[in-house]
C-alpha cells in the first residue's frame, strides 16, 4: 500500500489541532493508503507541543517535530518535507482553511499518473478585509509581469505531491523561501484543483498586514531580478535627460549669454536625481542582503526535540 504523509506547519494553533487531527483523521480513514502526521510546531508559545505530544499518545501515526524558536512557516513546512517518508506527500494548514475532504480527490489526481502534484487554489477571498484582497490581486499581477516562474493568484499551500516532486523541492535549499514561487519553480505537472475561502476554524491568522507586505517584496525579490532592470532602465533615462539639458546650457550659453538663470531648478534637478540614485541604490541593496543571507549558508531551521511515530494503532 501506498504511504502518504501529511506535512502541517503550527503555530500558536492550541485552540483548533484536535479538531484538525479528527476531522482529517476521519477523511484518512477512507483513504487507501497508509498515513502518516508531521507536526512541526513552529517554536509556538502556547500549548500546541503538548497537544502534539497528547496526539502521538494516542496515534502513531503521528510524528511531531518542535522547532527550537519561530522560524515562520515557510522553515516549518521545510522541516516537514525533509521529514516525511511517504510516497505521496500533502502539505496543509493547521486551521481547518484547506479542507481535508479535497485530500481523496487529490490522491486520486496524482495517483492517477497524469499529474505529479494536486493543489488548490481558491477561487473568491470572502470573509478577507477587501483592502487586503485588492493588495494581494495587485501582488500577483506584478509578480506573474516580473517573474518568469508563474505564480498562481490564490494558490494556497494546500497541495498532494509525489516523491519524486517533494524531493526537487527540497533541493531548492534557499534560505528566503518562497513555496508558491518554489513548488512552481521546480516545475512538474501540476493539477489545480478550486475551492471557495474557509474562514480559519479557531485562533487567528498569524499574518498581519506588515508581515504580508514583507512577504510580498520577499516573494518579488526571491523570483525576480527585475527591479534591478528598473534600476538601470531608470539610470539610464536620467542620464540621457540630463546630457541634452547640459547640451541645453552650453548652446544657450554661447547664444545668450547670461548664464545665472535657473539655479533653483538646477538644485531641484540634482535632488531629484540623487533621490532616484538613492532609489537605486535601495533596490541593490536588496539583492546584495539576500545574497548575504544565502552565502552565509545558514540552515533553515534547527530542530529542538521530535519523536512519535512508533508505530501503534491510533484511534482512527
Ligand atoms: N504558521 C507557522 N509559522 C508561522 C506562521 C504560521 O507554522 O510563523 C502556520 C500556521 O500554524 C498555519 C499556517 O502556517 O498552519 C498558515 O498560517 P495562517 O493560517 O496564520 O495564515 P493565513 O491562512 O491567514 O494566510
Ligand atoms: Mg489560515
Amino acid at each position: 500500500m501506498d504511504r502518504l504523509s501529511i506535512v502541517v506547519p503550527c503555530y500558536n494553533e492550541e485552540a483548533g489541532l484536535a479538531r484538525f487531527y479528527d476531522a482529517t483523521s476521519t477523511v484518512c480513514a477512507g483513504l487507501d493508503a497508509v498515513v502518516e502526521f508531521i507536526f512541526v510546531d513552529d517554536g509556538s508559545r502556547d500549548g500546541t507541543l503538548a497537544a502534539l505530544k497528547g496526539l502521538a499518545e494516542r496515534d502513531g501515526r503521528v510524528r511531531w517535530l518542535a522547532l527550537s524558536r519561530n522560524f515562520g512557516k515557510e522553515a516549518a513546512l521545510f522541516a516537514g518535507l525533509e521529514h516525511a517518508r511517504g510516497d505521496y506527500v500533502a502539505v496543509m494548514d493547521a486551521d481547518l482553511q484547506d479542507p481535508p475532504g479535497l485530500l481523496p480527490q487529490l490522491l486520486d489526481i496524482v495517483r492517477g499518473g497524469g499529474y505529479d502534484c494536486a493543489a488548490v487554489r481558491r477561487v473568491d477571498r470572502k470573509g478577507e478585509p477587501p483592502i487586503r484582497s485588492w493588495f494581494a490581486r495587485q501582488f500577483y499581477k506584478i509578480i506573474n509581469k516580473m517573474s518568469k516562474t508563474e505564480i498562481v493568484d490564490g494558490a494556497r499551500d494546500y497541495r498532494l505531491m509525489t516523491r519524486q516532486m517533494a524531493d526537487a523541492v527540497l533541493r531548492v535549499t534557499e534560505y528566503n523561501r518562497f513555496s508558491k514561487g518554489i513548488f512552481s519553480w521546480v516545475g512538474f505537472r501540476t493539477k489545480w484543483v478550486e475551492t471557495v475561502n474557509v474562514e480559519r476554524a479557531a485562533g487567528e491568522s498569524k499574518w498581519s498586514f506588515f508581515k504580508l507586505l514583507v512577504y510580498a517584496l520577499d516573494g518579488i525579490t526571491a523570483f525576480s531580478t527585475a527591479p534591478l532592470a528598473i534600476a538601470s532602465v531608470l539610470g539610464l533615462v536620467f542620464c540621457l535627460i540630463a546630457f541634452f539639458a547640459i547640451i541645453f546650457v552650453i548652446v544657450r550659453q554661447l547664444l545668450w549669454g547670461g548664464s545665472a538663470f535657473g539655479w533653483p531648478s538646477l538644485v531641484c534637478i540634482i535632488l531629484f536625481l540623487a533621490g532616484i540614485q538613492l532609489f537605486c541604490v535601495g533596490i541593490v541593496g536588496q539583492y546584495l542582503a539576500k545574497t548575504y543571507l544565502e552565502v552565509k549558508g545558514r540552515p533553515i531551521y534547527l530542530l529542538r526535540d521530535s519523536g512519535g511515530g512508533d508505530g501503534h494503532e491510533g484511534k482512527a
